[in-house]
């Protein structure tokens, strides 16, 4: 019996099996949980399906969300609820910003629509979904999980807005943890090292950021998916039920680094 045994999560963020959500939801399954997910738009949508069926799960419960649309979030979770009473888990991985915010300088690409769009899209879509979660995680141990990344608090070439949004995320994570704990809902986030997938195609010079990952990290090498998805599962699961309102680097320890060796 896996550890995750009888959780219902819904995951929010799979766009191609490359997606770190599709590395949590392989976890989640493996250790015993049933699965719901959303997908942004119809042309998303075989994908997520094709994951969904490949684990195993119940086909109907594939729901479409853009997130920038409280009509479409709020539907999910009165169409979830035909189906399942209660959910225990969300899992908010979904990041965008304008590609041409996310190349060179911070100043020079910086524009109002890019910053509005990229901390809708990034960072106020997590109180958004937990608001709409909500009705149906009053059962105890509830959780909530984002995914964020180190430019939060240093600055990443290129990433520019990105890392403001991701300021304001991990921030709205802590908000919402001293929020819902009084209801045995946990709230947390893990910051994930740099993963080639198609929001991380978008950074310019994305590749440099796998290479300084590589050459810097202590365990000298990137993180994988699975390896994010078996510290999500743990962060879902009632084994953590002594965790909220923390930010959990996977990323081989780059983060620790003020400067690389010279190996
Ligand atoms: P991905 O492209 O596979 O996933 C991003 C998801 O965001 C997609 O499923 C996309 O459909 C969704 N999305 C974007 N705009 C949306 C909208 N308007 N409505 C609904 N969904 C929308 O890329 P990923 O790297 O797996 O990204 C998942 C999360 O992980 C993001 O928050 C990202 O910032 C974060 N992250 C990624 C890395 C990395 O290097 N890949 C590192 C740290 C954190």
């Amino acid at each position: 019996m896996g550890f995750m045994s009888g959780k219902k999560a819904l995951i929010v963020g799979v766009a191609s099996d490359r997606s770190i959500a599709s590395g949590i939801a392989e976890a989640f399954v493996r250790e015993g949980a049933q699965l719901a997910f959303t997908y942004q738009n119809d042309k998303l949508k075989s994908r997520v399906e094709k994951l969904s069926n490949r684990l195993g799960q119940n086909d109907n419960l594939l729901f479409p969300c853009d997130v920038s649309c409280d009509e479409e979030i709020n539907k999910v979770f009165s169409d979830l609820n035909q189906s399942w009473n209660n959910l225990d888990v969300l899992v908010h991985s979904v990041g965008f910003a304008p590609r041409e915010q996310l190349s060179g300088s911070f100043l020079d690409s910086i524009t109002r629509d890019g910053y509005q769009i990229s901390h809708d899209i990034s960072a106020y879509s997590l109180a958004a979904l937990t608001k709409a979660a909500l009705p149906m995680m009053d059962k105890k141990n509830g959780s909530v999980l984002t995914l964020t990344y180190n430019a939060a608090t240093q600055v990443v070439p290129n990433y520019n807005v990105m890392g403001l949004a991701k300021a304001s995320l991990e921030s709205c994570m802590r908000f919402l943890a001293a929020d819902l704990g009084a209801k045995g809902i946990r709230v947390n986030a893990i910051s994930a090292g740099a993963v080639k997938t198609l929001a991380s195609a978008g950074i310019s010079g994305f590749r440099q950021m796998l290479t300084y990952a590589e050459k810097t990290s202590p365990l000298e090498r990137t993180v994988t998916i699975e390896e994010i998805g078996n510290v999500a599962a743990f962060l879902c699961s009632d084994l953590a039920s002594g965790i909220t309102g923390e930010t959990t680097f996977v990323d081989a320890g780059v983060n620790i680094m003020g400067m690389g060796f010279d190996k």
